[in-house]
């Protein structure tokens, strides 16, 4: 790893300050060569590590900004490596030119991901804390950030390593005994060991359990508004989306295009399909009909069925209440302002779903939805003191297949199975949660996952 990289780390809009970042055992000589001090007799390269240096950047005799440089040796850096920080003025063009100039000089341009890829390789971070700075820069919500946060200084690694410290220990112990039967017993062992792959096992469920919570958390919980037409479905869409209509993706590969919105409440995403913005193909300008709606409440997290309290219930409320039976979903009773023939009561004892009564007209009844939504979902608040979420999915298939291969070694004990057996399997747990902090991953899957990242970072 012999060269220098270079990027510009803050985005590339006008802005207060740009920062471009430069790593790698060259970045002293290549800012020694750009940069002037107010005076000119500053010589830069000689200067202490972790020191602030006001002045410009030249190419050659051409000024190009006026800057602050920040030198930060190795290994006390970002990447372990000698880092130069050069804070220059955040226009675009600025940023562009001061890269440009590095470059000329001697820096080459860095891949995306190439900086936290570094900070890995150089033994800085593991991997799971890697792919927690990606997340922490995607964070959407609050506790997808402060679940990053959490494993970008070590929460999952930390789980991760005891249980593959238990479990290398078992190996170790197998393979000492078969290679010194006369002073390392085995008697009796596959109980002994029984219990340890049971416990660790555990621990194993237990994180794969918080996933589910962990993908809501970081993805936003998936939400779809059903409701009979005129009940109210728009209406409280649009209040709920209300000013954040600001992240709006749309999802390719259906038949038409459906705008999901995603909102925060109090720190929790939900991801909302748009059904009620859906026409009929063919034109008639009519609401979604229930048949369609059923099909995207059938993998929602979450459903919000809308009643129109103005009026009685009719065969499409009928339809909808029986697809609820096993779904996880929320009435709302709207149009309370109206005079009301259905009542909370009635949809109750029908339903064993929570029933609020909100008005889409009057704003009222929303902060009850959010409060009932989060008591659903997070049971109240979520703690984060000790709790370690499993937010990625790579994590998860790794957790599921070191799992697996516990239940090879339970089975092979079951059957008393020759005890090199055991340590076959055990090993395969041991390399699949290694996968997750890093060891043990190959180069595609490293280059892979820090090919996600922004250039820069
Ligand atoms: P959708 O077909 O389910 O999407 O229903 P809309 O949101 O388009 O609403 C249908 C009609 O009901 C519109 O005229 C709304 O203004 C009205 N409406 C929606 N919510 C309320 C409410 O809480 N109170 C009253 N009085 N009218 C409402």
């Amino acid at each position: 790893m012999a060269d220098t990289i270079a990027a510009i780390a803050t985005a590339m809009t006008a802005s207060g300050i740009g920062i471009i970042r430069m790593s790698g055992p060259e970045s002293r000589k290549i800012v020694q060569k750009v940069y002037r001090s107010k005076g000119g007799r500053k010589q830069i390269e000689k200067e202490p590590s972790h020191t602030i240096h006001y002045g410009f950047i030249y190419d050659g005799e051409e000024e190009i900004d006026e800057v602050l440089v920040m030198l930060m040796d190795g290994p006390k850096s970002y990447t372990g490596e000698d880092t130069v920080e050069i804070d220059c003025h955040g226009g675009v063009l600025a940023m562009k030119r001061v890269l440009e100039t590095v470059i000329k000089y001697g820096a080459r341009p860095a891949e995306p991901g190439e900086y936290t890829k570094r900070a890995f390789l150089n033994g800085r971070i593991d991997l799971s804390q890697a792919e927690a700075v990606i997340d922490v820069i995607n964070a959407k919500n609050e506790y997808a950030l402060k679940s990053s946060l959490n494993q970008l200084k070590g929460s999952v690694q930390k789980v991760i390593r005891e249980i593959r410290e238990r479990i290398i220990y078992q190996i170790a112990y197998i393979e000492s005994a078969l290679d010194d039967p006369e002073h390392i017993s085995i008697d009796g062992y596959g109980e002994a060991l029984e219990k340890e792959v049971s416990v660790q096992k555990s621990r194993i469920e237990r994180l794969l359990e918080t996933a589910g919570e962990g993908k809501m958390m970081k993805e936003g919980i998936k939400t779809v508004i059903v409701g009979k037409p005129n009940a109210g479905k728009s209406s409280l869409m649009n209040l709920l989306v209300g000013e954040e209509r600001a992240i709006v993706t749309d999802i390719a590969g259906t038949t038409r295009d459906i705008l999901e919105e995603t909102i925060v409440l109090h720190g929790i995403s939900l991801r909302m399909i748009d059904t009620a913005g859906i026409r009929d193909t063919e034109d008639r300008v009519e609401q979604i009909g229930v048949g369609r709606a059923k099909e995207y409440a059938k993998d929602a997290d979450l459903i919000l069925y809308v009643v129109d309290s103005s009026i009685p219930l009719d065969e499409n409320d009928e339809e909808i209440i029986s697809m609820l039976e096993d779904k996880k979903a929320v009435i709302l009773l709207n149009k309370t302002d109206l005079e009301t023939v259905v009542s909370e009561e009635s949809l109750r004892m029908r339903m064993n779903h929570p029933v609020i009564p909100v008005s889409a007209k009057e704003e009222q009844g929303i902060d009850v939805l959010e409060k009932q939504i989060k008591d659903m979902f997070f049971e109240g608040e979520l703690s984060f003191n000790d709790e370690v979420y499993i937010t990625n999915i790579r994590h998860k298939t790794a957790l599921e297949d070191a799992k697996k291969s516990l239940e090879l070694v339970e089975n092979s004990i079951a059957m008393q199975m020759p005890e090199d057996f055991f340590s076959i399997d055990l090993m395969n747990a041991y390399e699949s949660l290694g996968s997750i902090i890093g060891e043990s991953v190959g180069e595609d899957l490293v280059n892979e996952i820090f090919s996600k990242f922004c250039t820069g970072k």
